[in-house]
């Protein structure tokens, strides 16, 4: 066995599960720099999302891929391989349950992927991310029906208008 490497997988463990994780703080600093605001850990939210947007009505979680199973990139060790397959499907199960709790709140969940900040990535994955967060701004206040109200508005005026003429 090799006892060096079981080391450094502790190590990198304690990484990911530290509260400031590097790719938390990539799209961190990506959202605040594109005018973003939001919240920490909201504890008050089912799953303790990594960042809250009010505004957006939105979750954030940036998820490691090993931890969370990414598909296709997750890489499960050869030791203790049972032990990590149980370990990660708990996490998704977990995952799955937290956002379906979230939507019936009425709250929007975008998952990062931890791969799709690496730096080839980075810039494109925080463009997408806040096109998505406008997309849903607009998307909320449309459904309101703020534009139709607007129009029936509109149309009275005109209304008035050609009556008066
Ligand atoms: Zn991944």
């Amino acid at each position: 066995m090799d006892r060096l490497s079981a080391e450094q997988r502790h190590k990198n463990m304690a990484a990911i599960h530290s509260k400031d994780t590097k790719p938390e703080m990539i799209v961190r600093k990506g959202l605040w720099s594109k005018g973003f605001r939001y919240r920490l850990n909201s504890p008050r939210l089912p799953g303790h999302p990594d960042l809250v947007l009010r505004k957006y009505r939105t979750c954030i979680f940036v998820n490691g891929c090993f931890w969370h199973g990414h598909e296709g990139c997750c890489k499960i060790p050869n030791t203790n391989r049972e032990f990590w397959v149980a370990k990660i499907k708990r996490n998704q199960e977990r995952d799955i349950e937290t956002q379906k709790r979230l939507a019936e709140m009425g709250w929007h969940c975008i998952t990062i992927w931890e791969c799709e900040l690496k730096p080839s990535k980075r810039e494109q994955t925080l463009k997408s991310l806040a096109f998505t967060l406008n997309k849903i701004w607009l998307e909320e206040h449309a459904v309101i029906g703020k534009p139709y109200l607007k129009l029936e508005e509109e149309d009275g005026m005109l209304r008035a208008a050609e009556e008066r003429e």
